[in-house]
């Protein structure tokens, strides 16, 4: 009876509708960013940035294209962050330039976010969040729960909105045994999937592995016979914002009497962040200056650093290199790299690797050692988290089409019907009530935006080419001057190259192109052509026929002219 009450209530008025719209982060993994709209309020989760690919030639990072946000600036009521990694916190300060909203986190997270903030000279309304906390933005009411990951303060929220709740998990393992830090609270979690749960997100960047993440407990094991066992200098290479193990690193070498130094801009400035905050407890006597080293005896270092992705500017990869001001490696260091690749930068860690060993140092990687564990959850895991949750529907979220394909298998093998599922992309619109969810047939603008020093989207297609076309063949500059008016050549063509051909020693080929443009831009002139685009395009054509003919390349040419 009552559910035909409500179903025919339902069907009588329409229910409120909450929209689900991803602006980043799906497709990919990097620059989350997703936006809950209900009529004229919108909340936004995460605000990340990626690093450029291989063909984003000179492109500092990417962020999310964020029109749609800038366009419904004044319906902005808050940003709330799930934790301190780039992929969620990356994008802020451009979006703090174009609208002002405050932004929620721990005190990590903010404490983070303040750094990038005074890097870029912008001030931010910050507001400190804890687990347990409920905050009422709008018509959002958000519980902030804990959750473990690979950096402290992380959460996931559980949105209660006018249509039901929404949860995002956030980025996430199953650690029962974190280093520093509670578990999930898996009975909270129970309790939120009891009253219902209308909606996940849930992350899928390990959804293809089967079983489970292991504990950041193996590391620690690692480490410890790594510090039992090692005679000489210690030198370990992790993610700076992992700070619990950079805590676990600090109290093993306080308990063995070494001292620790720490190398690389951002862990100075995570280490930094991180005591300040409370999140960091560094041992008293336990720090020194990386500069002191080398009045220590070598058991006594323990050096912890940047690099583990052997970055070409990161501390590590200079140390290998022989380019680090204070560190020489030698027959004796043990240096672990306390990370496993990140896809695409395999090459350039086993460079770093082949390097430190030629210098006699021993070093330990993924590859031969559990030195490192993931901080996303495995297919085990994510199946834990829907059974706690059971959601009635199901958005895959954090991971590129093959991820979020295999985690909405996950839900599937779990008994959800296939059309409570939704794959989305950046921009898509998901309107979900408590009766129905669907795609919106049309999308909102998403994308990528490319900073380039302070240009921010300023960098496109067209200039990507060129970059692309000078770095394949170079660059080829004519420059002539002509008389004003007449445009009659009164000096020149002279040619500059650049990458493409060495000119000391390609002398005849330059001189003859040389002949051949100056013979092109006569002609042009004899046929009573003198404006610029019929001379630029004889040079142009000219050039390019000669230069391919002898050099099989295609290099962009530039003609200039000089009125003089
Ligand atoms: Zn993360
Ligand atoms: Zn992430």
């Amino acid at each position: 009876m009552r559910n035909r009450n409500s179903r025919s209530r339902g069907k009588n008025k329409q229910d409120p509708a909450v929209q689900v719209i991803p602006l980043g982060g799906l497709g990919e993994i990097g620059k989350n960013m997703t936006v809950l709209r209900y009529k004229d309020e919108m909340l936004l989760i995460d605000c990340g940035m990626t690093f450029p690919s291989d063909e984003m030639y000179g492109i500092d990072i990417v962020i999310p294209d964020m029109s749609y946000i800038i366009e419904n600036a004044e319906k902005l009521k808050a940003v709330v962050i799930t934790h301190g990694h780039e992929d969620h916190i990356g994008g802020i300060p451009y979006l703090l330039r174009r609208i002002s909203v405050p932004i929620y986190g721990t005190a990590l997270t903010l404490g983070l976010i303040q750094n990038k903030l005074i890097e870029h000279g912008l001030r931010a309304d910050l507001r400190e969040i804890e687990p347990g906390d409920r905050l009422q933005i709008g018509s959002f009411k958000i519980e902030v729960l804990n959750i473990t990951h690979s950096i402290a303060g992380a959460c996931a929220f559980a949105i209660d909105t006018p249509a039901g709740l929404i949860f995002h998990t956030g980025d996430f393992k199953i650690d029962y045994t974190p280093l520093k830090g509670d578990p999930i609270d898996f009975q909270r979690f129970a309790e939120i999937g009891r009253k219902g749960v209308l909606l996940l997100m849930a992350d899928s960047t390990n959804a293809l592995r089967k079983g489970y993440t292991p504990s950041e407990q193996t590391v620690a094991g690692t480490l410890d016979s790594i510090f039992a066992t090692a005679k000489g200098r210690i030198i370990i290479a992790t993610f700076a914002s992992n700070v619990n193990r950079v805590q676990y690193i600090m109290n093993l070498a306080h308990e063995s009497r070494k001292k620790v130094a720490v190398s690389g801009r951002s862990m100075i400035n995570i280490v930094a962040i991180a005591s300040e905050l409370g999140y960091l407890d560094v041992p008293d006597n336990t720090m020194v200056d990386i500069g002191k080293i080398n009045s220590l005896k070598d058991k006594e270092v323990v050096l912890i650093t940047t690099g583990s992705q052997g970055e070409p500017m990161s501390a590590l990869t200079r140390m290998a290199s022989d380019e680090h001001k204070s560190v020489k490696i030698k027959p004796g260091d043990t240096v672990v790299l306390s990370s496993s690749p990140i896809p695409g930068n395999e090459k350039t860690i086993s460079n770093v690797v082949n390097k430190l060993l030629e210098k006699g140092a021993n070093v330990i990687y993924s590859d031969i050692a559990d030195i490192h564990v993931s901080g996303h959850p495995c297919q085990e895991e994510l199946k834990m988290i829907q059974m706690l949750l059971r959601p009635k529907y199901f958005a895959p979220v954090h991971g590129e089409f093959k991820h979020l394909h295999t985690h909405a298998e996950i839900a599937k093998s779990l008994g959800m019907p296939k059309e409570n599922i939704f794959l989305m992309h950046n921009g898509s619109v998901l309107d979900v009530s408590q009766n129905a969810a669907r795609l919106e047939k049309k999308d909102v603008p998403a994308g990528s935006v490319m900073v380039d020093g302070l240009g921010v989207g300023d960098v496109g297609k067209i200039v990507l080419r060129d970059r692309k076309l000078m770095s394949e063949s170079g660059l080829i500059v004519v420059v002539t001057a002509v008389e004003a008016g007449s445009n009659y050549i009164v000096s020149g063509p002279e040619l500059i190259s650049r990458g493409f051909v060495y000119v000391r020693e390609s002398e005849d080929l330059m001189g003859t192109a040389k002949v051949i443009v100056t013979q092109a831009l006569e002609d042009c002139i004899d046929r009573g052509l003198t404006d610029w685009s019929s001379m630029k395009s004889a040079v142009r054509d000219s050039l390019r026929e000669f230069v391919y003919e002898q050099t099989k390349r295609s290099p962009i040419i530039l003609p200039i002219f000089l009125e003089v």
